[in-house]
C-alpha cells in the first residue's frame, strides 16, 4: 500500500481523541492502542459499524465481540451484573480480564456483536488512550484486533495502517507499542458460576482468588462450554429452509434483494438494494423478529456467497441444521 492509501496515523494529543470520537459516533472505524494488542474499533451500538468491523476483517464467520467502556460503573448499564462479576469487576477492572455476562433486557450494544447470543462480553481496558477514545465516542467500542483475519495481531500503530487502507479505517490512534501481546482472559458468569472460556493476560490464580475454583469449558453440561459452542446458543426455534426462491403461506421470509417472491406470512428484507454488509447489520434483529412472527418456518432467499455474504450464509446454515447438530 502506498503512504496516500493507508489509513493515516496520528499521535495521541486532545485534538487526535476528539477527532476520533467524532468519527465512531458517525460510524467510522479507528484503530486503537489497549494494553494487549491495537483494536479495530467501531460503536458497538451500531448494527452498520460492527457490520463494518467484520468485512474489514474479512472474517468468513461472525464471532461475538468484545464491547469495551471507559468505566466499570458502565457494565450495569449493558449487562445483568451478579453480585460475583461485581466483586471481579471491583478487583481487576480496568485490565485485561473479559467477563461473558447475560445481556440486559434494553442492552444497547448490536445483536451482531454479540452474534446473536443473549450474553454479552464486556471489559474495561487499562490503557489510558483506549479509555480517552472510548469516553470522547461516548458509546461502548466493539473493538478485535486490527488485523485482517489469519494474520499476526498489531502492536504497533503502523501495523494497523499497513494493514487497512484509509477506506476502511478512517484514523489509527499512536500509542507506542502495546505492552503484551497477550489478549484478555475470558470468563463466563452463568448465575453464580464462574467458568475460564479463554486464558489470557490475567492469571487465572488471582481470579479464583475471588471466584473459587473456576470452571473449565468442557466439564459441565450446564453451563454453555468454550466460546466456539457458545456461538451455536442462539439458533431460531422455527425450522430454516435456505436458498429459497418460492414462499409459503405459513412461511415467513427472510429476503434479500429487490426482487421478492410474493405471498409469505411475514416478511423481513435483509437489504433491499443487495448490500451484504448492510445485510449483516440487519441478520440477527431480522430472524429474531421472524421467529416471533407466528409463522410455522424461515424461509432464507439465495445469499451470495461473496464479502460479507459468506459470514451470513455460515450462519444461517448453522441455524438451519437439524436441532442438536447446530455446532
Ligand atoms: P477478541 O478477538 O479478543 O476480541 O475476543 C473475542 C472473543 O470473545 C470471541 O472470539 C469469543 O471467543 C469471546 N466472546 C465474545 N463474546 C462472547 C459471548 N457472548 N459468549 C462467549 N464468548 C464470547
Ligand atoms: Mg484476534
Amino acid at each position: 500500500m502506498t503512504p496516500q492509501t493507508m489509513a493515516p496515523i496520528m499521535p495521541p494529543v486532545a485534538e487526535t481523541i476528539a477527532q476520533a470520537g467524532h468519527l465512531l459516533k458517525s460510524g467510522f472505524l479507528v484503530g486503537l492502542p489497549t494494553e494487549t494488542v491495537y483494536g479495530l474499533a467501531g460503536d458497538a451500538t451500531s448494527d452498520q459499524a460492527v457490520a463494518r468491523i467484520f468485512a474489514a476483517k474479512g472474517r468468513p464467520s461472525f464471532n461475538p465481540l468484545i464491547a469495551h467502556v471507559a468505566d466499570p460503573a458502565e457494565a450495569t448499564r449493558l449487562a445483568e451484573v451478579s453480585p460475583l462479576a461485581a466483586r471481579l469487576i471491583a478487583a481487576f477492572w480496568p485490565g485485561p480480564l473479559t467477563l461473558v455476562l447475560p445481556r440486559r433486557a434494553d442492552c444497547p450494544v448490536s445483536l451482531l456483536a454479540s452474534a446473536g447470543l443473549d450474553t454479552i462480553a464486556l471489559r474495561c481496558p487499562a490503557h489510558p488512550v483506549a479509555r480517552a477514545v472510548i469516553r470522547a465516542a461516548g458509546v461502548p467500542l466493539a473493538a478485535p484486533s486490527a488485523n485482517p483475519s489469519g494474520r499476526l495481531s498489531p502492536t504497533t500503530a503502523r501495523d494497523v495502517a499497513e494493514a487497512f487502507p484509509a477506506e476502511k479505517v478512517a484514523l489509527v490512534v499512536d500509542g507506542g507499542e502495546t505492552p503484551v501481546g497477550v489478549e484478555s482472559t475470558i470468563v463466563g458468569l452463568f448465575g453464580e458460576k464462574a467458568v475460564m472460556l479463554r486464558p489470557g493476560g490475567l492469571a487465572r490464580g488471582a481470579i479464583e482468588a475471588v471466584t473459587g475454583p473456576l470452571g473449565d469449558a468442557g466439564d459441565d453440561h450446564d453451563a454453555p462450554q468454550s466460546p466456539g459452542r457458545l456461538l451455536s446458543h442462539y439458533a431460531p426455534g422455527l425450522p430454516v429452509r435456505l436458498d429459497a426462491t418460492r414462499v409459503g403461506p405459513d412461511e415467513a421470509l427472510l429476503a434479500f434483494g429487490a426482487e421478492v417472491p410474493p405471498g409469505a406470512f411475514a416478511v423481513e428484507n435483509l437489504s433491499p438494494e443487495g448490500d451484504l454488509t448492510a445485510a449483516a447489520a440487519h441478520l440477527f434483529a431480522m430472524l429474531r423478529r421472524l421467529d416471533r412472527s407466528g409463522a410455522k418456518g424461515i424461509a432464507v432467499m439465495p445469499i451470495p456467497a461473496e464479502g460479507l455474504g459468506e459470514a451470513i450464509r455460515d450462519r444461517l446454515s448453522r441455524a438451519a441444521a437439524p436441532r442438536g447438530e447446530a455446532a
